[in-house]
């Protein structure tokens, strides 16, 4: 008989645990959807008038494709992707996840060109013989696409009507397809497009604005500096049992089934 079987309370079955993570500023310590428009685009023309309201987030993204310059190519945006740092702590979590057989997604409403480069980047050393990154680790984000003649533009995948959230791609949609109904959603994120995902999670993480806004809405969450913190904690959770559904998230995750 295994220690778990041994040790478990006999009215407690273990869950089956789903973590989703935002990418910019959370996998990375910069935001790169910025960054990447700061080099190769006008960010400081668009993103004021996003703050201000004037646009939504898919005209934003859409403005700020249209103003990568057509002599761009993609390769020269994956070469700078390749440079920018990511959390030395998110390898080693991807690495936990898989060991403990938790299956693990990134969500964001940035663009594949530089996520992709990225993953690709820091999951090489981890990646087992014949195993593809994108079982290990599956994402859901927005596709940069570029014309023959240099005309970029924004793909949505996810784009959901029904969501009014602050995104492109409702992350919210990204992780409800995805898991079994009565699964325990763990969500790790850092800004205004991870609102509406992390009040759907029963277990958040959360630093800088989507902080702020589990603060001000009273959702539970965790304050985390990098995945170091994080793992730390889900594997206490693990241990003490205590991974357990949160009734709001629930209530909220029925309705967005009823209404989807
Ligand atoms: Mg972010
Ligand atoms: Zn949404």
């Amino acid at each position: 008989m295994s220690q778990a079987q041994t040790t478990a309370a006999p009215h407690y079955i273990k869950p089956s645990i789903h973590i989703f993570t935002d990418f910019d500023g959370t996998i990375t310590r910069e935001d790169l959807g910025d960054a990447i428009f700061r080099v190769f685009g006008e960010f400081d023309t668009y993103y004021p008038r996003l703050q201000r309201g004037e646009l939504t987030v898919p005209e934003y993204w859409k403005l700020l494709c249209a103003s990568i310059k057509p002599e761009t190519t993609l390769e020269e945006m994956r070469s700078w992707a390749s440079k920018q740092a990511a959390d030395p702590a998110f390898a080693p979590f991807v690495r936990f996840c898989r060991d403990n057989s938790i299956p693990l997604t990134v969500v964001s409403d940035g663009f594949d060109v530089y996520i992709e480069t990225v993953v690709e980047r820091e999951l090489m050393p981890i990646l087992a013989e014949g195993e593809q990154s994108t079982e290990l680790l599956p994402r859901y984000c927005n596709r940069l696409l570029r014309s023959e003649n240099g005309v970029f533009t924004p793909f949505f995948p996810g784009r959901d009507e029904s969501c009014t959230c602050f995104c492109a791609s409702c992350k919210r949609n990204s992780v409800l397809r995805t898991i079994p109904q009565n699964a325990l959603i763990i969500y790790i994120g850092d800004g205004y497009s991870d609102f509406c995902a992390a009040e759907h999670a029963d277990i958040i993480f959360a630093k800088k604005s989507l902080a702020a806004y589990c603060n001000k809405n009273h959702l539970p969450h965790y304050p985390y500096a990098s995945f170091q913190d994080v793992q730390k904690i889900v594997e206490g959770l693990i241990a003490r049992r205590r991974l357990r559904p949160r009734h709001q998230a629930v209530l909220k995750r029925k309705l967005a089934f009823e209404t989807e």
